[in-house]
């Protein structure tokens, strides 16, 4: 980058007089202009490095803040990114009216055990997708922990709910995950519960945690409604 022209004239100009005055002076002008060219531009140089840098930690900054709520397995928003999201929703006054499905996968640990770790790792990404994949529009998967995946179903209705949650369980059940030690067959449970304004979030998720131990009492591969004692049905009440 060059010197301004202004500065540039104003030494050429300093330089002319001191020659007019004393050539020695000239001289030591000419030789202070060129050191203030040289710091000159070692300044510019210096300020475009730390341009940089600055961009390089504001897109590190970035990139850290987007793995903090991200899960490195599966990619889905991990617990923390899971529950942003769910107090963003559940802050939206009235409309925060949603079905919660916490879904675990059935007898995981036999599967690691069988199979090993790695395939365990597998079939964690591969229901991840099945699910990402199987929910609407509007919904949300996030990995809660574990072999557990927290969705949210965005319907006006029950029966619209449901026929969410038998198309997630189908949608893992039905086509036997690959991994490199072969096929593995794996299924889910999930609790449901509508979440409603005024309750809290973590109240609804446990809600639908008590659902989901029934759904794995009840036999596993299903899913089960954390029944109220009202009618529970998000089109009908509030
Ligand atoms: P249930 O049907 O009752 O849910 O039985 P389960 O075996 O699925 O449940 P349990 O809680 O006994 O075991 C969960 C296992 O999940 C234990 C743990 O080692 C494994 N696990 C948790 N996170 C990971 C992971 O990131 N990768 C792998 N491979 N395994 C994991
Ligand atoms: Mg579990
Ligand atoms: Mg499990």
């Amino acid at each position: 980058m060059a010197l301004p022209e202004k500065i540039q004239e104003r030494i050429e100009a300093l330089r002319r007089r001191a020659q007019e005055v004393d050539p020695d002076l000239a001289t030591e002008v000419a030789w202070l202009a060129d050191l203030y060219i040289k710091l000159e531009h070692n300044l510019l140089k210096l300020s475009r490095v730390s341009d940089r840098m600055q961009s390089q930690i504001m897109e590190l900054n970035e990139q850290l803040a987007a793995a903090a709520v991200t899960d490195p397995l599966t990619g889905l928003a991990n617990r923390r990114g899971t529950m942003e999201r769910l107090t963003a929703l559940a802050a939206q006054g009235d409309a925060a009216r949603f079905v919660l499905m916490l879904a675990d996968i059935d007898r995981f640990k036999s599967i690691n055990d069988t199979f090993g770790h790695e395939a365990g790792d597998q079939a964690l990404v591969q229901v991840a997708e099945r699910l990402s994949t199987a929910v609407g529009d509007e919904d949300f998967v996030g990995r809660w922990g574990g072999e557990e995946f927290l969705v949210v179903l965005v319907v006006p209705d029950r029966a619209a709910a449901e026929a969410r949650a038998v198309r997630l369980t189908e949608a893992v059940r039905d086509q036997a995950i690959t991994t490199p030690q072969g096929p593995l067959e794996v299924q889910v449970s999930s609790g449901l519960c509508w979440h409603r304004p005024g309750r809290s979030v973590m109240q609804t998720i446990l809600f639908a945690d008590r659902a989901l131990y029934a759904a794995k009492q009840a036999g596993r591969d299903r899913f089960e409604w954390w029944d109220e004692p009202a009618a529970d049905d998000g089109a009908d009440t509030g």
